[in-house]
């Protein structure tokens, strides 16, 4: 993916500075580059207010409203120039926001969350994603067009926080919606930063002020209020199993982007040197912090040994079982369930995106290791709860397989039913057949890294919302329309 240097960065600035009708430029220059002590809180970036960020809830959906009424008197073309400038703007502050991100959660890597901006910035689908569609016959001409809900209201994740901001909203606003963000508390700063950047591109390309609104302190009771708000048409959820839960028990229409845990399988058609790089390179993109991100391995028996010697050469470190035992009960910790009593393990939010460096010192082992190494492996049965939890870190447990139909039968469980994602390593169709029929997931990526499976150094496009539980996939504008037919009885032929 190509690198902007500091002249192209001004020239595309300047560019979307003279191509908006009507733009007032004092809103629309980029924020300066990031410095070494970034200095921001939920409603402020380097002492510059940002816009869009309400206190009260139904103050932010009163804002994204009126943006939305604006938007509403707008053509298609120029709501494409605000996706536009969107973009132009996202390439040109994607230092900032990675930065950022990575300071405020603690999570990922600098430059991996700004080649996902990146990514969002090139490959997020904008208004051609909408496309109307017409029946003739005998009885004359339908029309089916895809229109706006109104406002949508969005709960967005710590894992890819300005990421989703971005992608949800160049989507929702290319179908002609106004949004509304309850993001998650962890990543508050970044994601308001985000909201802001939408709302500065939007008016910079003669869209209302406020198109896209967020709260400063957004808790679970201001997302009840987006739930129960009458202007709120269409929710929006990424996130983790409670709130996506939460979401679709609202009573609206809600889309909903839930948890993975994709496991790869490799089989001994493979081409081993290549799959070792592609897992190691998909399980440590931004710390294993992308959904779609390899969580678990199953190897053919045959190949296992040959497959840890590439994933060795490429950055990964071998666990002792010593180590991998002890390790279980730093990442993840029991918590207790306050409706059931009941203890479960939970992963451990201090190891959530850290680098495998910081995971493996928690050992106290007094070793250090190498600066190269970026994944902690280890060789566990299947019942490991490195294998049947959502880790979230570069942490990667492999299992051996004797076979096709045991390697799916225990991958297709280790995904549990999430219908998430999947991968698999092999030249062989009728194995890779085999799995991407049984695992049924929304994403099943061939001999790639994981990332592949979302417009990275795959075709297609991007989306950081996959919607696996709701059906959507990989969203995009499309996704946040509503059908609306109009039938025109016995004329309108042309033929
Ligand atoms: P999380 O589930 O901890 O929280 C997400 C958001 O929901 C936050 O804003 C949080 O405050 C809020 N929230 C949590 N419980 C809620 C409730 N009951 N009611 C209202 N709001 C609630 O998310 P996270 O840890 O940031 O993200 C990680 C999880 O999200 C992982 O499970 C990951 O797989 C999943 N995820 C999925 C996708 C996807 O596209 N399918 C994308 C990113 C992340």
């Amino acid at each position: 993916m190509a690198e902007l240097d500091k002249n192209q960065i001004e020239a595309i600035v300047r560019q979307v500075i003279s191509n908006v009708n009507g733009a007032k430029t004092e809103t629309v220059a980029a924020a300066s580059a990031p410095k070494t002590t970034l200095s921001f809180t939920s409603t402020e970036y380097n002492g510059r207010k940002l816009v869009g960020i309400y206190s009260d809830m139904n103050d932010a959906i009163a804002a994204a409203q009126e943006g939305y009424t604006a938007v509403r008197k707008m053509t298609v073309d120029q709501r494409e120039k605000i996706i536009t400038a969107i973009r132009q703007l996202t390439y040109a502050e994607a230092p900032i926001l990675a930065e950022m991100g990575v300071k405020e959660t603690g999570m990922g890597k600098v430059e991996h969350k700004r080649l996902k901006h990146i990514l969002v910035a090139d490959k997020t689908p904008g208004t051609e994603d909408i496309v109307s569609a017409a029946k003739t016959g005998d009885n004359g001409l339908t029309l089916v067009e895809m229109a706006p809900f109104g406002v949508v209201g969005a709960i967005t994740p710590s894992t890819n926080p300005s990421e989703t901001v971005i992608c949800n909203s160049i989507g929702m606003i290319a179908a002609g919606n106004g949004v509304v963000f309850n993001p998650h508390p962890g990543a508050i700063c970044t994601s308001n930063y985000a909201v802001d950047l939408v709302n500065r591109a939007c008016f910079s390309a003669g869209g209302p002020k406020v198109l896209v609104a967020s709260m400063d302190k957004p808790t679970l009771d201001s997302a009840q209020t987006m739930y129960s708000h009458p202007a709120i048409r269409l929710l929006v959820c990424t996130g983790g199993p409670g709130v996506v839960r939460s979401v679709l028990s609202s009573g609206k229409k809600a889309i909903g982007a839930g948890a993975g845990n994709p496991p790869v399988i490799v089989d001994d058609t493979a081409d081993i040197v290549k799959a070792g790089k592609c897992i190691i390179d998909g399980c440590t993109f931004d710390n294993n912090l992308p959904c779609i991100a390899e969580k678990e391995v199953f190897a053919f028996r045959s190949i296992k040994d040959q497959l840890i010697t590439e994933m060795l050469k490429n950055g990964a470190y071998m666990l002792t079982k010593e180590e991998a035992d002890k390790l279980v009960d730093i990442v993840l910790v029991d918590v207790t369930d306050k409706k059931t009593g009941k203890t479960k393990k939970q992963v451990n939010r201090k190891c959530v995106g850290r680098d495998a460096s910081v995971i493996y010192d928690m050992l106290g082992t007094g070793k250090k290791l190498p600066a190269d190494v970026r994944c902690l492996i280890c060789e566990t049965n299947f019942e490991h709860l490195f294998v049947q939890e959502e880790l979230m870190m570069p942490i990667l447990p492999i299992v051996t397989v004797d076979n096709i139909d045991e390697a799916v039968t225990l991958a297709v469980k280790a995904e549990h039913g999430n219908r998430h994602t999947a991968h698999m390593h092999s030249k062989n169709i009728d194995n890779l057949t085999k799995f991407a029929s049984a695992v049924e997931t929304t994403i099943f990526v061939k001999n790639a890294p994981s990332y592949a499976g979302i417009g990275f150094g795959g075709e297609g496009h991007t989306t950081f919302t996959i919607a696996g539980p709701t059906g959507e996939g990989i969203t995009s504008a499309r996704s946040f329309t509503r059908q609306r037919r109009c039938v025109m009885a016995d004329s309108f032929r042309i033929i």
